[in-house]
């Protein structure tokens, strides 16, 4: 709660002004409890009680809105005032809806052949709430479901409309996924050295960092530093999908180190659509800040007179 006053909300006074009306009057259940029915929820559900098998059975509690769902056709019986409600929120620019809870109170329990009817009232509306998703109001309707006109229990359904806020696209940088195996790798650029895997069994150098060699099987490595120069080997231009962090089009390339060993990269230094197969490159490490701290990456640049 903020400590300044509550501002007048007009919005609000006039939501509020739906609560106690009905949201449904005298629904009846397309069908009765029925043992089918009951047996598929609890076939979905992986309930095995003996409670809800055999002469003797009752509906699974739980089932209590199941029995008066409007099924694909939807419901007969719902009121003006909760469409109304629902327009006043959709105008006002709480277009989005959420559900949020669901509270159940079961009287008495139902049983095969027993003939459902409901009606709803549209319980309270809260005020307006800021949360992750936006700002807007809680809708709580409460059904009460009777049999022969006994009260058999109420389910509280509780909705969040709201206008979602407006989120800002990251425009943090992905971090490299970083393991065991290329660790190793990753140091390394922190340092502004670009480190290739050399098999100290075959002398075989490789990229990207593994555990193994796959010349000779060996697992012993050691490391030598790239010179960073390079030539693109092969490239694509990106165009979609657009990732937060990049601005597209933009051109990722296939980089064949002068030690031979290849890397994906971004192309720098040239406009997109000027990444030629054999441009001279040379590895560039940009350091990207944000809320984890700073982060090295590597880039390939044209070689300056070469675009
Ligand atoms: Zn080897």
């Amino acid at each position: 709660m903020g400590a300044r006053l509550t501002e007048y909300d007009g919005l609000g006074v006039r939501l509020k002004a739906y609560e106690g009306r009905p949201a449904a009057v005298t629904g009846a259940g397309k069908d009765p409890v029925n043992a089918p029915m009951i047996r598929h929820w609890c076939e979905a559900m992986g309930d095995t009680s003996p409670a809800y098998r055999g002469p003797d059975a009752i509906a699974p509690p739980t089932m209590l809105q199941a029995w008066t769902m409007g099924g694909l056709l939807g419901h007969e019986g719902r009121t003006g005032a909760y469409d109304e409600l629902l327009g006043l929120l959709d105008e006002s620019g709480c277009t989005s809806v959420v559900a949020t809870d669901c509270e159940q109170e079961y009287l008495r329990p139902l049983r095969p052949g027993d003939e459902v009817t409901f009606d709803a009232v549209i319980e309270s509306v809260s005020d307006r709430k800021t949360t992750k998703l936006g700002t807007g109001y809680f809708v709580t309707t409460r059904m009460d479901v009777r049999v022969d006109g006994e009260p058999a229990g109420t389910h509280r359904f509780r909705i969040l409309k709201y206008a979602p806020a407006r989120r800002k696209p990251p425009k943090r940088r992905p971090r490299p996924v970083v393991n065991r195996d290329n660790a190793g790798f990753w140091e390394g650029v922190a340092g502004h050295r670009l480190l290739i895997q050399r098999c100290t069994g075959c002398g075989t150098l490789r990229h990207p960092w593994l555990p193994g060699c796959n010349a000779c099987g060996c697992l012993d490595w050691d490391t030598v530093e790239a010179s960073g120069a390079g030539t693109v080997y092969s490239h694509v231009v990106m165009h979609h999908p657009p990732f937060p962090a990049f601005e597209p089009p933009y051109a990722v390339g296939l980089i064949e180190l002068a030690e031979g060993v290849r890397m994906v990269s971004n192309v720098v230094g040239v406009p997109y659509d000027k990444v030629r197969i054999g441009l001279p490159v040379r590895v560039e490490f940009r350091t990207y800040e944000d809320e984890e701290g700073a982060l090295v990456l590597t880039v390939f640049r044209v070689v300056e007179g070469e675009g």
